[in-house]
């Protein structure tokens, strides 16, 4: 049987604030998933950064060329489901492809997902994230293998989850030998949407205590 873990994922195209913090993920053998939009917005040096984190073993995952909302994209806008997977999903895939990141996860922005969607991108993709915006936790635990829908669980300041809450998701992942899957964006800055740091050291703590490991989106996926 597979060990309890964690998925920690990480939103947007943050990666300065990341990598400054790699050096604390990789001191505590946090694997973790990136979850990457607007990359051609990315200067040369953010791109080498990114692929330093792909190096230390982190998941270099795909959340749409331009981050919008997709559904608004489709029943708002109007445009077809072949121009949100043309333009959305393909064009910035090959824009990745080109430098070296070949993404096989997928996050959606702001969550905003349906089950067309869901069957879509799972030609390009082995999984889709989408968020647990519920009180119901037990949604974002998950087996440690062959997830194709994920609802992570935001543990950024935003999301107004106390320590204690956390601290329940962990045990249930623990007691049931699954896989909790958690959302943040910057790590430790002044934005809301940003996990503190003293809650990123707790879940680490978490894990190395019990004998957990952290999984990448990927390894849930096979
Ligand atoms: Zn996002």
């Amino acid at each position: 049987m597979q060990a309890p873990g964690v998925a920690l994922t990480f939103d947007d195209n943050r990666i300065d604030n990341w990598y400054k913090f790699l050096p604390v993920l990789d001191s505590a053998g946090v694997r973790a998933t990136f979850y990457i939009s607007n990359y051609n917005r990315l200067k040369p040096e953010q791109i080498k950064k990114l692929t330093a984190i792909q190096q230390h073993g982190h998941e270099i995952a795909f959340h749409t060329t331009n981050h919008y909302n997709m559904n608004d994209y489709v029943y708002k806008a109007k445009h077809t489901v072949d121009d949100l997977m043309r333009c959305e999903v393909e064009a910035g895939l090959k824009m990745m492809n080109k430098d070296g990141f070949y993404p096989s996860t997928f996050a959606y922005p702001y969550g905003a997902h349906n089950g067309l969607f869901d069957k879509l991108l799972m030609r390009y993709f082995k999984s889709v994230r989408a968020l647990n915006g519920t009180q119901d936790y037990t949604k974002s635990v998950v087996p440690t293998t062959k997830n194709d829908v994920l609802y992570g669980l935001g543990i950024d300041r935003s999301s107004k989850r106390s320590d204690g809450d956390i601290n329940t998701i962990l045990e249930s992942a623990k007691d049931n030998n699954t896989c909790a899957v958690f959302v943040a964006h910057d790590i430790n800055s002044p934005n809301k949407f940003s996990v503190d740091l003293g809650r990123l050291l707790q879940i680490i703590r978490f894990v190395k205590n019990h004998g957990m490991k952290f999984y990448t989106i990927a390894e849930i996926s096979d």
